[in-house]
């Protein structure tokens, strides 16, 4: 006769390595039935894109099937991503769970296109995805998304119900102005229109609210952290000294109005021949990985320069969706994952009082 005891004695083997607590402890176990010889259960995390749930399954599989008599282990992979656990009153958007900003130093880095494939790499997962263009003056996820006018709608209390492409809620400037319009707007019409954009639309219940801003540390950058509760920011570069410099100052505007970095991406890291596969490190390479050493932030990974990458953009459709096989695509879904896990990780913290993430880790795993 198999008990329940002996079934959670043999998880609690399994370390979550960076919430150093086994998964008994950290409640991921639910659903527990004994039948006989079959033992099955469920296995609840932190976010559906954690990057080792199947390590997890099988290191799972592999602990109860050690217990005499258990015949068979049939176990259900499940999620529930868990908010940063600030009272509703705190929070602009009591239903999204976590706002995250995707951020630069510069223009120019493929800050908009990682935003995208970001948003689409969530979504794939089972992640309720949202994706604010807030990057006013040259909004460009209608074109990268391909949707240029969609016809918006309001609800009742004439909020903005965004639209839903590929699966991801979104709202953009671009839906507001025609892309052939220069947007010349000073501080307090840019304060007014982010406002607008995170209050009166009804983003409704979200895991992941996205925000694209624009490049560097100026008044939109500003009002958005002072508008929206965010989780925390991922700074973006590309390996160059001078970009990743700029990205740096990033880092300390973020430091300096208290919102935790969650890593930085190093974009066009290098280049994969399509013939050979050999790795051409055409702006020097690893810098940015030094760079987050340094700093003590996280390093979210690299993508490679790819000429499919920029085709897709134009195309609207982002490299995920479009060449879900590509080196690129791997690299975005590697870089959601490191980032929903630096996400549980914070949400762990938080409620210990310890907020900035680690240097590494993720819901189980690096
Ligand atoms: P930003 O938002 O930082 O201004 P974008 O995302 O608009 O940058 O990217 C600028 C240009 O570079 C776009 O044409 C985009 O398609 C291209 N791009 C971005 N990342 C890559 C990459 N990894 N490989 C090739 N082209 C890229």
């Amino acid at each position: 006769m198999i008990t329940e005891e002996q079934v959670l004695n043999s998880l609690r083997t399994i370390q979550d390595p960076d919430l150093h607590q086994d998964i008994v402890t950290l409640g991921f176990i639910q659903n527990l039935t004994i039948d006989g010889g079959r033992v099955s259960f469920t296995i609840n995390l932190t976010t559906p894109a954690c990057p080792v749930r199947e390590q997890f399954k099988r290191a799972a599989t592999d602990a109860v099937k050690t217990i005499a008599g258990v015949t068979d282990v049939a176990i259900q992979m499940t999620a529930t991503v868990r908010g940063t656990g600030r009272a509703p009153e705190q929070t602009a958007l009591p239903g999204v769970k976590h706002i995250i900003a995707i951020a630069s130093g510069k223009g120019g880095v493929g800050k908009s296109t990682l935003a995208s494939n970001l948003a689409c790499a969530l979504q794939q997962t089972g992640a309720t995805v949202g994706l604010l263009d807030a990057d006013i003056y040259g909004p460009s996820q209608p074109k990268m998304l391909g949707t240029l006018n969609p016809p918006l709608s309001t609800t009742e209390d004439n909020q903005i119900i965004p639209w839903n492409q590929y699966g991801i809620k979104m709202m953009s400037m671009g839906f507001i102005v025609d892309d052939t319009t220069p947007v010349i707007w000073r501080g307090p019409m840019v304060h007014n229109i982010l406002t607008q954009f995170v209050r009166q639309v009804a983003w409704g219940a979200l895991d992941y609210l996205l925000i694209d801003l624009p490049p560097g540390t100026g008044d939109a950058q500003l009002t958005i952290t002072q508008t929206v509760p965010l989780t925390g920011a991922v700074i973006v570069t590309t390996p160059q000294e001078v970009s990743i410099q700029i990205a740096c100052k990033g880092l300390r505007m973020f430091s300096e109005v208290h919102v935790p970095v969650l890593g930085m991406v190093e974009n066009m890291s290098y280049f994969l021949c399509g013939h050979c596969n050999e790795r051409s490190p055409i702006f020097r390479h690893g810098g940015t990985r030094k760079a987050c050493e340094l700093h003590g932030v996280p390093f979210l990974g690299e993508v490679p320069i790819d000429a499919t990458v920029t085709l897709d953009g134009d195309e609207g459709k982002p490299t995920v969706l479009a060449h879900p096989d590509s080196a690129s695509a791997a690299s975005y879904r590697a870089i959601a994952g490191q980032l929903a896990a630096q996400l549980s990780i914070l949400t762990a913290r938080s409620a210990t009082g310890t907020e900035q993430p680690a240097t590494s880790g993720c819901c189980g795993g690096h």
